[in-house]
């Protein structure tokens, strides 16, 4: 007989680590299943996020940052380290060893909150049953009163640059490079791109992103994206826009091989040669051998799974979340949805404010964003107020001397109600953060600037940033002074 479940959860990235955890938390007999095995054929959790995704990558955004910092600003601050150089297999495995820390803690947790943890690929094969194929090919069933997909995605492969993980590498590739490449080609000038690039220029490649649209970072605000690619580019990273990559040509062998990129701009067609080449022109939902069409669960014409607010599907008890369903791919989304399922299985009333979800790159500086730009006002047709707060100001990103970028706050201008923030800036994310709080209890800019600061830290930039709004800003000079 099948095992029986209250909730199967399909996939263990943090939509679906989350949402096994918090159903098991309320009580649910839950079972996890997760088809991502290591070279031993062990199971690892924690899907793209932990162990392709979020924190490998910024583990070495952080190594290539302190790479920078002991290059060109430890001088500044007086201290003499010599010639620094960069070991990059050492780089490598500790990147290893922190992802194999927070997987193995997921482990911890499922036992920790009897989640079952079943290594295998899932299929819904019913509305209530799943049907695991194991590493050697053995098949069982679970039974299961709810099902929830958190299957995620898996990079975009274009045809005209086919991934080879060798000199054609996806972000994953990347993310294991033995060597600091001496030509770098970067394809997409997306948040994954801009990440990667900047780890890789960081330590000494030479790098060029190539962009097929004309507007750089189009979701974000637009004096934002200025302010980035002015610092990007000064930075060493050649961003090229408007070039569309059509073709590419791997030649040479062994340790000498590159390849050659054609592509077009607005002066016709363009060619450039690199020894790698990351292609990272965004995600798909992941969604192969997931779904038996009998069961009817519907997909969109983008491919992901069609869900309504509560990530609930068109069939009962099936519910999906995270990078396969709509919205943006983003792991805190993903959680989020992930703990709202669980709860509403439980009766809760939960819901996920899609309004106030926080976008990061996680560059030096960080770019962080959250609610409306200047830009999407304009076309709402908002009256608003700004105020901006350029670090250059603030004391103790001067101490730190790491103050390039600005905080920008937009505010109704009758209500004065935050209806976004924009910040380029060091720990912009973090900054961001207490934005999105204030956002979440429809706080007015008035309230943060009212609100008392630590002095001297970052985050008095996001204080004067509110005061500035109305023009009460004590730091820096007010474009319109109210009183
Ligand atoms: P995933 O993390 O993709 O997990 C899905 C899991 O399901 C996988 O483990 C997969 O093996 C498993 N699975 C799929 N099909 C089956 C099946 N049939 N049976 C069993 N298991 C299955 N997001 C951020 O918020 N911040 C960042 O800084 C960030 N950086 C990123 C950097 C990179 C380089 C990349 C690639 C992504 C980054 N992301 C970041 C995006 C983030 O990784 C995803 O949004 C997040 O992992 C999505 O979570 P998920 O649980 O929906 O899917
Ligand atoms: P994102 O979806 O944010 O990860 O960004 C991916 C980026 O890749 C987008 O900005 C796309 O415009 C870009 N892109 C997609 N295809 C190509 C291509 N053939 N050449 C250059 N850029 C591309």
């Amino acid at each position: 007989m099948a095992d029986q479940y209250d909730v199967v959860v399909i996939g263990a990235g943090p939509a679906g680590y989350v949402a096994a955890i918090r159903c098991a938390q309320l009580g649910f007999k839950t079972a996890c299943v997760e088809k991502w095995i290591d070279e031993d054929n062990n199971p690892v959790l924690g899907g793209t996020c932990l162990n392709t995704g979020c924190i490998p990558s910024k583990a070495l955004l952080d190594t290539s940052h302190k790479f920078v910092e002991a290059q060109h600003d430890f001088e500044v601050h007086g201290i003499k380290a010599g010639k620094v150089s960069i070991d990059v297999p050492a780089m490598i495995d500790r990147k290893r060893k922190v992802v194999k820390q927070l997987t193995g803690g997921v482990a911890g947790l499922f036992k920790g909150n009897k989640v079952d943890g079943v290594s295998g690929a899932g299929k819904v094969v019913a509305k209530d049953k799943v049907e695991v194929t194991d590493h050697e090919g053995k098949k069982t069933e679970l039974s299961a009163k709810n099902i929830i997909i958190a299957a995620g995605s898996v990079p975009i492969d274009i045809p005209p640059t086919p991934i080879d993980q060798d000199v054609i590498v996806d972000s994953t590739g990347a993310l294991e490079f033995s060597e600091v490449p001496k030509k770098l080609g970067v394809i997409g000038a997306g948040v994954i791109g801009l990440e990667l690039g900047s780890v890789w220029a960081r330590l000494g490649a030479e790098v060029t992103v190539l962009e097929a649209m004309d507007d750089f970072l189009p979701a974000a605000d637009r004096q934002i994206a200025k302010e980035a690619l002015k610092l990007f580019t000064k930075q060493g990273l050649d961003i090229k826009l408007g070039a569309k990559v059509t073709g590419s040509k791997i030649s040479g062998k062994g340790a000498k091989k590159s390849v050659n990129v054609e592509y077009t701009d607005s002066e016709g067609e363009q060619k450039a040669q690199f020894d790698k080449l990351i292609v990272a022109v965004g995600r798909k939902p992941y969604t192969e051998a997931l779904l038996d069409s009998s069961v009817g669960v519907e997909l969109d014409e983008r491919g992901r799974i069609k869900v309504d607010d509560q990530c609930a599907t068109n069939i009962p008890g099936i519910y999906a979340c995270g990078d396969v369903v709509r919205g943006p791919m983003l792991a805190h989304k993903g959680m989020e949805e992930g703990v709202m399922v669980a709860e509403r299985l439980a009766d809760k009333k939960t819901q996920v404010n899609y309004d106030l979800v926080p976008s990061v790159i996680y560059t030096h500086p960080e770019i962080a964003w959250v609610g409306k730009n200047e830009e999407e006002l304009k076309e709402a047709g908002v009256d608003y107020n700004v105020g901006n707060f350029p670090f250059a100001a603030s004391g103790r990103a001067l101490a730190a001397n790491d103050s390039d970028g600005m905080v920008k706050m937009l505010a109704d201008a009758k209500t004065d109600r935050i209806l976004g923030c924009q910040i380029i800036g060091p720990s912009a994310a973090d900054l961001l953060q207490q934005i999105v709080i204030a956002m979440e209890f429809s706080a007015s800019a008035e309230d943060i600037g009212l609100t008392m600061f630590s002095h001297p830290a970052l985050s008095e930039a996001v204080h004067e940033a509110a005061l500035a709004v109305n023009g009460h800003a004590i730091h820096i000079g007010n474009r319109k002074r109210r009183k």
